[in-house]
Order: C-alpha cells, then sequence, then structure tokens
C-alpha cells in the first residue's frame, strides 16, 4: 500500500471501531424497527420506593421519574394503594390478582404488567401473583432499598429495568419476577436476605433466572414448576383466604403457641422447623392433636434453603408425621403459608394438597 493512503484507511478503522463501540454500549429499544412499543400497565402499591419525607410519590410521579422508559415501552398506570408492603390485607392480594388478571382478559394487546412494592414481604405478594395470574404474559414486581428522598435511590433505576422485562418477549412463560439491581429472580424462589443492603434479594442455591443490561435483557434459565397460565388457583371463586399462620422451632419451644393457632381459627399452620422438620415433642404432640381436629400442618424448614421429602422421614417419629403432615419441599416458610391458604380454598385433602406441594 502506497505510504500516503496510510492515514485515511487509519481514519476509516477508527470510524468503524468507533461506531461498532457505541452500537455496543447503546440500550437496544425492544420495538422492530417499525412497529409500535409495547404497552405495559403499571399497578403502584406503595413502598419505599414510593416513600420521601413528606409525603408518598404516586404511580405518575414515579413514571416521571424514568424519561428513557419512552424507548422501551408505552406505559399505562394505576394507583392500586399508597402503603408499606407489611400493611397490604389478603384482601387487597386477592384484589391485586384479580386485578391483573381482568387487565390481561380485556386486553390481548398488552405486553406485560409491572407492580410497584414495598420490599419486606414482597416476595410473599410475587409468590401469590405466581399462582393466581393465569396468564402467559410478564408480571414483573419492583421495589427499592432506599427511598426518594435519600441520596443513592435506586428506585428509577428498578423501575426501569421492571419495564424492560416486562415489555421483553423472552420474559413471557417466566411467570411471576422480581426485579432489582439489574438481576431477574423467580417469585418462588427469591427471598429478602438482608434488612437493609441493596443487594438483598437473592434466590439462594438456584439464582438469577437472568439479568437486565443496558444493551439487552438476557434470561439464562427458567422456573420448571407449575405458575401463572398452569395453575390450577381461581382467585374469581375465593372470598376470603383462610387463616394460615407460620410457627418457629427453637430449643425446648412448647406446642402452645400451635395449641392457640388452631383455637383461635387457623385452618392450617405451616411450622419453619429444625433442619429437615424437626420439632420439640411438645411442638409434635400439639402438631398431632391440632391435625386431628382437621388443621393441615405443613412441615417446612427455617434453615433458608433446602427440602422437606413427602413421606422419607427415618426418625421414629416418621409415621406419624407423614400421617399427620404435609411436606413444604422445598418452598420457605412463608411462601409455603401462601400457598396452603390457596390449596386450604379447595380442599382439606392431605394428599391433595401434598401434590400441590410437589407441583408448585
Ligand atoms: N420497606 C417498607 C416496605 O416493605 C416500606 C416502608 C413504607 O413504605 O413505609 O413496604
Amino acid at each position: 500500500m502506497p505510504r500516503n493512503r496510510l492515514p485515511a484507511v487509519w481514519t476509516v478503522l477508527s470510524l468503524v471501531i468507533l461506531f461498532c463501540d457505541a452500537a455496543a454500549q447503546a440500550p437496544a429499544p425492544s420495538r422492530g424497527a417499525m412497529g409500535p412499543l409495547p404497552r405495559v400497565h403499571f399497578l403502584a402499591t406503595g413502598g419505599t420506593i414510593s416513600n420521601r419525607a413528606g409525603g408518598r410519590l404516586t404511580a405518575e410521579d414515579l413514571v416521571k421519574l424514568i424519561p428513557p422508559l419512552e424507548t422501551y415501552a408505552q406505559p399505562e398506570f394505576e394507583q392500586f394503594s399508597n402503603v408499606a408492603s407489611s400493611a397490604l390485607t389478603l384482601d387487597q392480594y386477592l384484589k391485586l390478582a384479580r386485578r391483573i388478571n381482568e387487565l390481561f382478559e380485556q386486553d390481548k394487546t398488552l405486553a406485560g404488567v409491572v407492580i410497584t412494592s414495598g420490599t419486606d414481604t414482597m416476595e410473599e405478594l410475587a409468590y401469590f401473583l405466581h399462582l393466581t395470574v393465569r396468564d402467559f404474559r410478564p408480571v414483573v414486581v419492583v421495589g427499592a432499598m432506599r427511598n426518594a428522598s435519600t441520596i443513592g435511590y435506586e428506585g428509577p433505576a428498578n423501575l426501569l429495568e421492571g419495564f424492560r422485562v416486562a415489555a421483553s418477549r423472552a420474559a413471557a412463560g417466566n411467570g411471576v419476577m422480581v426485579v432489582l439491581n439489574d438481576e431477574i429472580n423467580s417469585a418462588r424462589e427469591v427471598t429478602k436476605t438482608d434488612a437493609l443492603r441493596l443487594h438483598t434479594f437473592q434466590s439462594r442455591i438456584y439464582g438469577v433466572l437472568g439479568v437486565v443490561d443496558a444493551d439487552r435483557v438476557s434470561f439464562y434459565r427458567a422456573p420448571v414448576k407449575r405458575h401463572t397460565a398452569k395453575s390450577e388457583f381461581d382467585v374469581k371463586k375465593i372470598e376470603t383466604l383462610p387463616r394460615v399462620d407460620v410457627i418457629m422451632v427453637y430449643q425446648d419451644a412448647s406446642g402452645d403457641l400451635i395449641t392457640a393457632a388452631a383455637a383461635n381459627g387457623a385452618r392450617g399452620i405451616v411450622v419453619a422447623g429444625a433442619g429437615a422438620g424437626a420439632t420439640t415433642s411438645s411442638q409434635r404432640e400439639a402438631i398431632n392433636a391440632v391435625a386431628q381436629k382437621g388443621v393441615v400442618v405443613v412441615m417446612g424448614t427455617r434453615t433458608g434453603s433446602g427440602r422437606i421429602a413427602p413421606g422419607t422421614d427415618q426418625a421414629p417419629s416418621g409415621g406419624e408425621r407423614r400421617r399427620n403432615t404435609v411436606a413444604a419441599e422445598d418452598l420457605a416458610p412463608v411462601k409455603a403459608r401462601i400457598l396452603l391458604m390457596l390449596a386450604l380454598a379447595k380442599t382439606h385433602d392431605l394428599a391433595e394438597i401434598q401434590r400441590m406441594f410437589s407441583e408448585y
């Protein structure tokens, strides 16, 4: 090549490299070149993401905090409530599930739904919706650990990512997802692992479903248990959810709390057992007594992960436990409670409830 043409070649090469680099960094819009942007319905329930000194942000305020949203989706917003997650009632859970089902039934072109919630009990709301929304389209639950009056408020970043997942075609069929800190977790497995730190939502041994990066939303695995479109739980037929309490096993714990829960109207009890479901002898006696009266007792673990297998307990009391209780499988006690409430709204048959715990 003649020497005097080298500078021109370098200029062209540098421009190509610059262009490629910019294209890789730029957030890619999720619409096709010609089509309209996906429509995403946003329901705000409150929580830290809506909190600021002097009053709460509304759904409309939150959408205004994320101008880049117009690159990814057409939002519609609705204020469902504006309270802390722990203040939501089970009747509001039912109402929210019915509302999302209604939105999907009435609007076949809606791409997905985003819900903001406080983070404290977010995993319970997300799992409830995972079992009761009857559509394959994505439902994404989003929150924040820092409120809008705090430096480092991450609400807008999380909400934008929630919209991007709800607008993404790859998210369909994954049920309800929790999106914070660029990570997508399944409602079934995600849990709040730290009271304060930002990176609190983890799926422990299972890991994330996917991630939200600047260029795109990527999935690496899909939930295989029954949920949403394949669920058998129909909230149209449930007026109120039965009382189910969670009781923990700890050293020398008395069975009195189990007896008291049943006496106060609990139709089900989830025991957060030690290790693979151990209880004290006083608790075991109370469990057997309430089980005789028709209260359904589910054995889980307080360890944070691991599976309680149905009918495999080799301990001397194993036979009794098999007859009188249902195994929670790998569901965390608070999620086992959500499933047990829905199960009890349909049946009191232990074998049938055990089937549900193995399938969902
Ligand atoms: N972290 C709280 C929650 O889970 C939010 C507190 C509030 O909204 O007042 O809802």
